[in-house]
């Protein structure tokens, strides 16, 4: 029974989350799923087909009105997206400083990834 209180009792997210791989159609059986972070409204879940090895991040939330799920596909590893998740993130002035750098250095970075 849903109970509105307790959204997250209303899901077992370890189980009915994704029924099947949205890459190749691999059953429930072949998705292996790890909540990487819990919290009352939301949790931060990373998925890997056993069986064509794509990945995905996602975010559920839950409250009164529902449940939202919001993910992508990634290539990092479970370990990386743990990694990567408690470190700093990058800023408008480390862009514009990796911008002048390049600049002074007379980089042109558009033609060099070309
Ligand atoms: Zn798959």
């Amino acid at each position: 029974m849903f109970n509105l209180s307790f959204p997250t009792n209303n899901i077992n997210i370890d189980k009915n989350f994704m029924s099947k791989c949205p890459v190749c159609g691999a059953k429930q059986d072949f998705l292996e799923m790890s909540i990487i972070e819990d919290t009352n409204n939301d949790s931060f879940i990373y998925i890997k087909c056993k069986k064509c090895f794509v990945s995905f991040i996602g975010i559920v939330n839950f409250n009164p009105m529902g449940i939202s799920i919001v993910s992508f596909a990634t290539d990092l590893q479970k370990s990386e997206v743990i990694k990567f998740r408690k470190g700093d993130r990058v800023n408008e002035d480390d862009i514009l400083d990796i911008h002048q750098v390049l600049k002074n250095k007379k980089i042109d970075f558009i033609k060099m990834m070309k």
